[in-house]
This record gives structure tokens, C-alpha cells and sequence, in this order.
């Protein structure tokens, strides 16, 4: 069978590597598109936690540095506070002007201050400025860095100013002995001018106590914040901003020159503006931090908010720090990555269908190749050719393939015996058939010929008979008539015997098939029959006879020689009734023909069919031996049968069989 007649079958099934390869393909597809969703979805959250959590980081750092450059301040306020010429001092000034102790004057201890301060400043350089002033508010000394070139110098006597009025000096003296006031952070201001370039300066101060608990005076240092506010901006990271606000919300460091110390120049400008959250900050002191995204300058900015407390004795000054992260900036890492994902998956979707693919060529080679073997050679497969070898499913569906091949070649070459002697068979059959068919043709023939030539010496017999009564029947005597009687009664049976064999042989030659209404062809017979029947008062009973296709007049005869033989053959004293019934068949009639004579031994059942047999001498039932066998050759010319049932002395009932043509002739 050629290939294509199995394609529209094949076609409409997926091959083994389709059925793998498509759901394989399909659900890597499927997880990947699960997992970037998942990774798409998270990823904005992670990366807003990521930098808010790196914003905390960094103003923890700066809160730290912070409050070790406050400590750092304090700690140098309390040292030059500690150091021996502010005793000295004061020791003086209790004893009218001289120490006791060593007979220092208060100038040389002013003088022995002075050092101490410059190398403070020395050592110190965001300490710009530190003095002593007595309680009274006059500047006793005052070591600064605004020399020439900013040099480190003590400003002369006449120079030194009253600060009774200050703030820091009434805030400071009303602290206890070693306590710390801590200043507003502030631009340094010299005789109440902006000192340029600006400084944001915060004043340390202690006060001093003499002996008596007395208040003797407070030490003050000037610190200049600036590097302090450089160092936490290089905290925060290059792409961050960073601001610093006052404990009122007041700038004291952004990137905007007009916004930093506006305060100081009667302006406003406040951190709450562009953070709101500030303000919880502002309001609750224990709050530390504040983190949160907010949208300026129609940017999206993820901002960490800390609030600083640095002054140990006063918990409400502190430094508001602000970092910020424009979010878009950290956006563009999420494009980073996904790109670096996206190209990642298309990887994994390669890989997978390269390995989907050798995944089920390895599967569905072995089959394909199997198939390949069965298709190319059909039947006639060797087992070489399947892998009947290998392991496992494969292995074992190889093997009951091989297995069906070898019964399918066993039996195909059985098959092949068996047909090769069925066609030797059948060829003889047709031989002998038509040997068959010769032979009857020739019987036919010499039937034929036989009883029309043995019919030409009967009828000169007959005519001599005949010619021999007419010249010398008066001179015959009674012996001799009877004799001439005996030849002519002889010579018209052998011409009815004659007839009888032709009429046979002729049957069925010269007629065709026609419908014929079996209930009229009988009704014809009985009226054909009626005086036989008036004589002996015998009775045909029949009803409802079927209409088939056959050869009418051989019908007729049929029914007419079964009928004229329940009449002939009846029982001396029993008036003879002759039943005759069809029945339905599967592609035939059967009728039965039943009466009630002297019934036939069953050892007769047999040859009472074959031509010229009777059972009865000529003088019990006249006869010739031919009706019986006619009726079977008719019955045989209809493709049937014929046979008999009787019982000696209760009746007789032949059947036969017509087969009903009609249809296969429709
Ligand atoms: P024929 O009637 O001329 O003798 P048939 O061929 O018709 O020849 O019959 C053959 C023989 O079968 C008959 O001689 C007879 O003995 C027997 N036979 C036929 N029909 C019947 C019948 N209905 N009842 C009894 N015997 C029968």
C-alpha cells in the first residue's frame, strides 16, 4: 500500500516529538512568565526597601559623626576648662590680683590661658575662637583665627568686648559646675556682621565655679561646623541629596545657596516644605527616624528623615538630616536587571528547547526507526532491524513487535500454502466443470438424438401394426389379435416412454423466468384436474400461495405431477386430500405438498427421484417412471431442492424448495 493512503489518518496526530516537544516548551514558557511576574511585581518593592534601607544606613553614619565631633567639642570646652591657669586665675583674683600659691600675677595667668587657647586652636582647626569671660560679662581673653591670613592670634586688651547682654553667657552661667550649653548652630558674626565667606558655627560654653561655689566666669569656643556638614555630606552616597535642617525645620546645608541660613537673612525656608513627614519628627522627640517616598519637582523621591539630639544637657536641640534618592534613578537598575533577566530567560527558553528536542528524538528515534523498518519492508521484517536489544519500554515494545512479525510471517506463509491449494483446487474444479458440462451437453445430444432416431422405427413399427390389422385382421384368430394387441399396447408405451425422455431433456431450454402467481398456477392445475378429481372425489386444499419469479410452464408441470401422484397413489377405500402450503425462507419458498395415501418406505426415499424408477408393477398404478425425475430437474432448474416424508399407509408429503430470485433481480 503506498504511504500516502495512510497520511490522512497520520495527519491528523501529533508525532511523538510534537507531544513532547509543545507541552515541554509550553510549560517552561508558563514558569518563566510565573517567575518574571513574581520578579516584576516584588522587584519595585524590593528596590524601594533597598534604598530607603541604604538612605537609614547612611544617616545612622552621620548621625554617629556627628555626635562624636559634638563629644570631641565638649571634651576639648571641659579640658581647657581643666587646666591650671583658670585656677590660677582665679586663686588671683581672690588674693588682689596675685596667686598665692607661686605669685603669678592675673595677667601672667591670662598670658599662660592665651597658650593653652592657640594651641587648642592649633590642634583644633574647627575650633575658631575661645575666650574667657568673666561672670560679669567682659571678655577677659580671646584667642581667634582671624589674624591676617587667619592666623591664630590673641586679641589685644582694647579689643575685648562686653557680652553681659549675650545669650550665651546668661544661658551658661546659669548652669551648674561642669555642665555644657550648646549654642544654636548659627553664621559666625563679628560686631553683629555675617563674617564671609559664611560659617555655621556653634558655641560651647561651661561655666566656672571658684572655690566658694561662686561664679567665676565661662570658658566659650567658637566652633565652625562647615567641615563638620562636608564630612556627612560625603557620607551620603554621590547620587543622593543631602540637606540639614536646625531643630525649627531651618536649612542650615543645602544645594541651594539662598535656602542655606535664610533665618539669618529674615527669610524662610523650611525642610517640612519638601518633606511633610518632618514634622512628626519635629513634634516627637523620641522619634529618631522617618523614611517614606514623596513627590517634588515632579520627581519621585525615596527619602530617609533622622533626627539628631546631640546636646547632653538639653535633649531638645537637634539636627534634622535629610537623604534623598531620586527614584528613577533607581528604576533605571530595575531596567538593568530585567534586561539581564529577559536575556537570561530567553536562554533558559533555547536551552530548554534544545534539550526538549533531543529529549524526545532520544524517545521517539527508536520508534520512528522501528516504524521505518515496518514500513519499508511490510511484513517480510527481519528482527535485526528492531531493537529488540535495548532496555526498557523500547526494548520490551521492540520485542512484541518482533514476536507479531514472526506469527505474522508464519502465518502469512500458511496463508500463501493454503491459497496456492485452494486455486490448484479450484482450477481442477473448473476443469472438471467443464468436462462436466461436455459430457451433460453430450448426454443431452445423444438423448435428443437417441429417442427422436429410436421414434422413426416405433412409428413403422406402429404403422405396420396397424397396415398388419387392416389386410389380415378378419383372417387372424382370437391368439393372434391378442398378440397384435400386446405389440401396439408395447409400441405406445415405448412412445410415451420416448416422449417422456424427450420432454425431459428439453426442460427449461426454451422458457424464461417470469413472475409467476404460484396460488393461480395451482387453481389452473385443479380445473385442469377437475373430472379426475369428481371421479375418485378427492380434494385439494391451498391458500395464500406465493407469487415468485420462475419458469412457468416447468412449474406448472411440477405442481401437476405431485397433484396427479397423491391422486393416482390413494388409498383403495380413503377419498384422497391433497394439502399444499409455502412457507417463507431466508432467500427461498418452501412448499409442501401432503396427502393421505398409500405412502413410500423410507429405503425408496431416494431413487423414487431418478428417471424411470417405480415402485409398483403397471397393472397396481399406470406410469411411466418420468414424473418424479421431472420434477426434480424443475426444482433444481430453480436453484432448490426436493425430497420426501412419508409413513406406508397414513400419507405422503414432498417439499421443495424455489429460490426467490426477485429481489436479486431488483
Ligand atoms: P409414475 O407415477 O409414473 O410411476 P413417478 O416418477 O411419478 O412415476 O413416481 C415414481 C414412483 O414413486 C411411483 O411409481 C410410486 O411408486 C412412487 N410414488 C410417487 N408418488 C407417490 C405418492 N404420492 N404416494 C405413494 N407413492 C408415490
Amino acid at each position: 500500500m503506498p504511504a500516502s493512503e495512510h497520511m490522512p489518518i497520520l495527519g491528523k496526530r501529533k508525532s511523538i516529538t510534537q507531544r513532547i516537544l509543545f507541552p515541554l516548551v509550553a510549560l517552561i514558557v508558563l514558569s518563566n512568565l510565573v517567575v518574571l511576574s513574581i520578579i516584576m511585581g516584588q522587584l519595585d518593592q524590593q528596590l524601594l526597601d533597598a534604598t530607603e534601607q541604604d538612605l537609614i544606613n547612611e544617616s545612622e553614619l552621620q548621625a554617629v559623626q556627628f555626635r562624636a565631633n559634638m563629644a570631641e567639642l565638649i571634651r576639648d570646652l571641659r579640658f581647657v576648662t581643666g587646666t591650671p591657669p583658670i585656677q590660677g586665675l582665679i586663686r588671683a583674683e581672690r588674693h588682689r590680683g596675685v596667686d598665692p600659691s607661686d605669685g603669678s600675677s592675673e595677667a601672667e595667668w591670662v598670658a599662660r590661658l592665651g597658650v593653652i587657647f592657640s594651641e587648642m586652636l592649633k590642634a583644633k582647626p574647627q575650633n575658631v575662637q575661645i575666650r574667657f569671660i568673666r561672670a560679669n560679662g567682659l571678655e577677659l581673653i580671646r584667642v581667634d583665627r582671624y589674624g591676617p591670613n587667619g592666623a591664630i592670634q590673641r586679641v589685644s586688651q582694647n579689643k575685648l568686648q562686653d557680652k553681659s547682654a549675650s545669650k550665651y553667657l546668661s544661658e551658661t552661667l546659669n548652669l551648674d559646675s561642669g555642665q555644657v550649653y550648646l549654642s544654636d548652630i548659627e553664621l559666625n558674626r563679628e560686631f553683629g556682621e555675617i563674617v564671609e565667606p559664611l560659617q555655621p558655627v556653634i558655641r560651647a560654653a561651661t561655666p566656672v565655679y571658684n572655690a566658694d561655689g561662686d561664679l567665676f566666669g565661662i570658658v566659650i569656643i567658637n566652633h565652625n561646623l562647615q567641615s563638620t556638614f562636608d564630612a556627612l555630606k560625603s557620607i551620603a552616597g554621590v547620587d543622593h541629596q543631602f540637606v540639614i535642617a536646625n531643630g525649627r525645620g531651618e536649612y542650615l546645608a543645602h544645594p541651594e545657596a539662598e535656602r542655606r541660613f535664610a533665618f539669618e537673612y529674615g527669610r524662610s525656608s523650611n525642610i517640612s516644605q519638601d518633606f511633610p513627614a518632618t514634622q512628626r519628627l519635629l513634634d516627637n522627640p523620641q522619634l529618631e527616624v522617618v523614611n517614606g517616598k514623596v513627590n517634588a519637582n515632579a520627581k519621585a523621591l525615596v527619602y530617609s528623615l533622622r533626627s539628631i539630639a546631640y546636646n547632653p544637657e538639653d535633649s531638645t536641640d537637634r539636627l534634622i538630616l535629610a537623604t534623598s534618592h531620586d527614584f528613577q534613578d533607581a528604576l533605571a537598575i530595575k531596567e538593568r536587571v530585567l534586561s539581564k533577566i529577559y536575556l537570561f530567560l530567553l536562554f533558559v527558553l533555547l536551552m530548554s528547547g534544545v534539550l526538549a528536542i533531543y529529549v524526545s528524538r532520544r524517545i521517539a528515534g527508536p520508534i520512528i526507526a522501528m516504524r521505518n523498518t515496518l514500513n519499508r519492508d511490510g511484513l517480510a521484517t527481519q528482527s535485526e532491524d528492531l531493537p529488540i536489544q535495548d532496555g526498557g519500554e523500547l526494548g520490551e515494545l521492540a520485542r512484541v513487535f518482533d514476536n507479531l512479525l514472526q506469527e505474522l510471517s508464519r502465518k502469512q506463509a500458511l496463508l500463501a500454502t493454503e491459497v496456492a491449494e485452494r486455486k490448484g483446487a479450484e482450477l481442477e474444479l473448473r476443469v472438471n466443470n467443464q468436462k462436466l458440462k461436455v459430457a451433460y451437453k453430450e448426454l443431452e445430444q445423444f438423448t435428443y438424438i437417441a429417442s427422436h432416431d429410436l421414434q422413426e422405427p416405433l412409428r413403422t413399427v406402429q404403422s405396420l401394426v396397424e397396415m398388419f390389422e387392416e389386410n389380415y385382421g378378419s383372417e387372424m384368430d382370437e391368439q393372434a389379435k391378442t398378440f397384435l394387441g400386446f405389440i401396439k399396447e408395447s409400441t405406445m408405451r415405448m412412445t410415451a416412454l420416448i416422449r417422456g425422455l424427450l420432454d425431459y431433456g428439453r426442460l427449461g431450454s426454451e422458457s424464461d423466468l417470469t413472475e409467476v402467481d404460484c396460488q393461480a398456477l395451482v387453481n389452473a392445475v385443479c380445473v385442469d384436474l377437475g373430472l379426475r378429481l369428481e371421479e375418485v372425489g378427492g380434494r385439494v386444499e391451498y391458500k395464500d400461495l406465493p407469487v415468485i419469479t420462475g419458469k412457468k410452464t416447468e412449474l406448472r408441470l411440477l405442481f401437476q405431477n405431485l397433484i396427479s401422484n397423491g391422486l393416482k397413489f390413494r388409498r383403495p377405500d380413503v377419498p384422497p386430500k391433497i394439502v399444499i402450503a409455502a412457507e417463507r425462507g431466508l432467500d427461498c419458498w418452501q412448499f409442501s405438498i401432503r396427502d393421505n395415501g398409500i405412502g413410500i418406505a423410507p429405503e425408496h426415499f431416494q431413487h423414487i427421484f431418478m428417471i424411470f424408477q417405480r415402485l409398483h408393477g403397471r397393472d397396481e398404478y399406470e406410469g411411466s417412471g418420468i414424473g418424479l425425475a421431472h420434477c426434480k430437474k424443475v426444482v433444481e432448474l430453480h436453484g432448490g431442492e426436493i425430497w420426501v416424508e412419508s409413513q406406508l399407509n397414513v400419507g405422503t408429503a414432498f417439499y421443495f424448495s424455489l429460490r426467490d430470485t426477485r429481489d436479486e433481480q431488483a
